[in-house]
């Protein structure tokens, strides 16, 4: 054989363009499919070879089904097939094998088995299916075979439609298991997979005598943040949880994506309890690291139910439902933590759908109700709002409180009717007690980001102001600081729009979520509320008190005002007042109140707030 480049010598590497590449392993850490035998980075020969090398190449590789040969400039020159060949130099023409004739010359004296088989041109970067589609376009027969070159006359080397097709479809079915087994956002096992899982997880447990944990596991309203921040936000903050779980699982723990916000962890071989206990513990710790996404940090809370195997249930889909029922105990609870499954947790499923049917009669038989509280002006000591806050007059469970409910009114879109009525009743109602000849008050009403991303969201406002007549000026929308921060011009121009139309704006649980500060001289807002968490027991919490310190410097020179929210004792009260806040809401002035109570309670003069205010002072 004549001397060929390394490259293109027998059983030589060849190049092969980056999209002929096996693709990047899933993130499960199996192997992608591999191109070797497709595009075969075959041997070939040099026109100029002798017959008897070309015989003993294809006598040496049984595998090999054509042999490509190069001309002297190492461009491929034609492709001789495996059975004619050999058929020819074993039967017919063996002097020529023997004769060492040289293949070049042997192939233009012999057109009938070299049957100027063109090679097949393909772009530098086509794909696997591109090279197929091209080959069974050009030879519709089955078991063809040629040789591929790139536009630029490199051999690429030579595939064969059979094999092409073969692998193809292997390809297809590993696709297809992947996208049955994984979740196609995190790349984690989906709930089928989880399922199969518990299940032979469970088997095996009974068999050794053993114990499986089930983890379940709930983001804290992730959905406000998906409606606020956008979905790309949200497919983000849904990838790093991800991310999240599994460093803190073991390696052997499977973490999987149920579905939305939901995970589900399953640790086989535990020791009991403590070892599911001790991974949520981790788990929620982890979260309190803040999580950064399109250059924003961001915290967010995890609710986790834990049931075990075999003691809480002996069937994996009942376990997989006592775990959820233990995480709805959680949610129902504050959120943010953990609890293992004890019998008499109601389902979470059962209870968030009837939960929602119930919430739909509820604003169809009129069953919500506002109560208020008061804002106190804390250089005058005197009431200058309230706060609307709903409440669920429930026929059989009694008054509910908004933790109850909201969520699942968020979740499943009635929030935004629900929102429409909050809002057409706190303006009944400020009318009202003007009417009554009441001092004029502010309205704070909490606006629900999904209310906020109505795209008519101004104009339903718009129209509810002038139906109820009140002065615009006198209805403060109390949005958070997720809503707003938001790069999109979108919700800069809403705002502007809501000003436009008279109304002020509030940051309410200001200091929480976000520790970008910037955007504040970018909106138009009048008020920052800030959290009761910075406010409960800032007279024993130094730091606290200086981040209160702070907001309330930074409020004043953007000429925001602050309110404190969550003031229960003197000993806060005068902490807030010190540190520079506008006005004070909280247990310490008043509850929420019902309307009638409200308006003795400022007939009373509001229950003394200016003689603690001056006691403080
Ligand atoms: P928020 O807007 O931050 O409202 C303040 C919450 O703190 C109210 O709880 C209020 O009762 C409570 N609070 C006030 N002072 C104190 C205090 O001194 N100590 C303690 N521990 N709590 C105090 P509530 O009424 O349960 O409302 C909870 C949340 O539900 C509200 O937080 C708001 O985010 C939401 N919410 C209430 N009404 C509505 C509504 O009409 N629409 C929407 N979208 N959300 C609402
Ligand atoms: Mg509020
Ligand atoms: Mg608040």
């Amino acid at each position: 054989m004549g001397s060929l480049p390394s490259e293109c010598s027998v059983g030589g590497v060849l190049r092969i363009p980056p999209r002929f590449l096996p693709p990047p392993s899933p993130p499960n850490g199996r192997n992608g499919p591999t191109m070797v035998g497709l595009l075969r980075p075959a041997p070939a020969v040099s026109r100029l070879a002798c017959c008897q090398d070309a015989h003993e190449t294809f006598l040496a590789d049984l595998s090999l089904i054509a042999l490509p040969v190069l001309d002297e400039a190492y461009a491929p020159w034609a492709i001789i097939d495996r059975h004619p060949f050999m058929e020819f130099f074993s039967r017919r023409y063996r002097r020529e094998l023997f004769g060492h004739r040289s293949l070049g010359f042997f192939l233009e004296q012999h057109p009938e088995i070299n049957p100027a088989r063109m090679p097949m041109v393909v772009e530098a970067d086509a794909s696997l299916d591109d090279v197929a589609e091209q080959l069974m376009g050009a030879h519709p027969q089955p078991m063809t075979s040629a040789l591929v070159v790139t536009r630029d006359n490199r051999y690429l080397g030579i595939a064969s439609s059979h094999e092409l097709l073969s692998e193809i479809t292997r390809r297809k079915q590993e696709e297809l298991y992947y996208l049955a087994h994984y979740d196609a956002l995190t790349g984690i096992p989906n709930r089928m997979l989880f399922t199969d899982r518990l299940n032979q997880a469970c088997r095996e447990a009974l068999r050794h005598d053993r114990e499986v944990a089930l983890l379940f596991v709930d983001v804290d309203r992730f959905k406000q943040v998906n409606d606020s921040m956008g979905h790309a936000f949200g497919d983000g903050l849904l990838c790093a949880i991800a991310q999240r779980l599994r460093e803190c699982a073991r390696e052997s723990d499977t973490v999987a994506r149920l579905g939305g916000d939901e995970f589900a962890i399953l640790m086989d071989g535990v020791r009991g309890r403590v070892d599911a206990e001790s991974l949520a513990q981790r788990l929620v710790q982890a979260m309190r690291e803040p999580i950064r996404i399109q250059e924003r940090e961001m915290r967010v809370s995890l609710s986790i139910g834990i049931a075990l195997y075999p003691q809480d249930d002996r069937d994996a889909g009942a376990l997989l439902s006592k775990a959820d029922a233990a995480m709805y105990e959680v949610k129902t609870s504050g959120r943010n933590g953990f609890r293992s499954f004890e019998p008499g947790a109601s389902s979470y499923c059962s209870e968030k759908s009837s939960l929602e049917a119930e919430l739909k009669r509820a604003l169809d038989h009129g069953e919500f109700a506002l109560c208020y509280q008061p804002q106190i002006d804390l250089a005058r000591g005197m009431p200058v709002g309230v706060e609307a806050l709903i409440r669920w007059v429930h026929p059989s469970r009694g008054l509910l409180a908004p933790g109850s409910f909201i969520e699942i009114a968020e979740e499943s879109g009635l929030i935004v009717p629900i929102g429409d009525w909050v809002l057409a009743e706190a303006c009944r109602q400020l009318q009202e007690w003007n009417r009554q000849g009441l001092p004029s008050l502010r309205m704070g009403v909490n606006i629900s980001a999904l209310q906020f991303r109505q795209p008519d969201f101004v104009k339903r406002v718009k129209q509810v102001l002038s139906d109820s007549g009140v002065d615009p000026a006198c209805v403060e929308f109390e949005l958070t600081e997720s809503m707003v921060m938001q790069k999109a011009s979108a919700v800069l121009d809403m705002l502007n729009e809501l000003k436009a139309a008279g109304v002020r704006l509030s940051l309410d649980d200001f200091g929480t979520g976000f520790s970008s500060l910037g955007y504040l001289t970018r909106f138009p807002i009048d008020r920052l509320k800030i959290d009761q968490s910075f406010v409960r027991g800032v007279d024993r919490m130094p730091v606290n008190a200086s981040i209160i310190r702070a907001i309330a410097a930074l409020a004043r020179s953007l000429s925001l005002q602050v309110v404190a929210e969550g003031v229960e004792t003197e000993a806060e009260l005068g902490v807030v007042c010190e540190c520079g806040c506008d006005e004070s809401q909280g247990y310490l002035h008043a509850r929420p109140m019902s309307p009638d109570r409200l308006a003795d309670w400022l007939r009373d003069g509001g229950n003394g707030a200016a003689d603690r205010l001056r006691q403080v002072a």
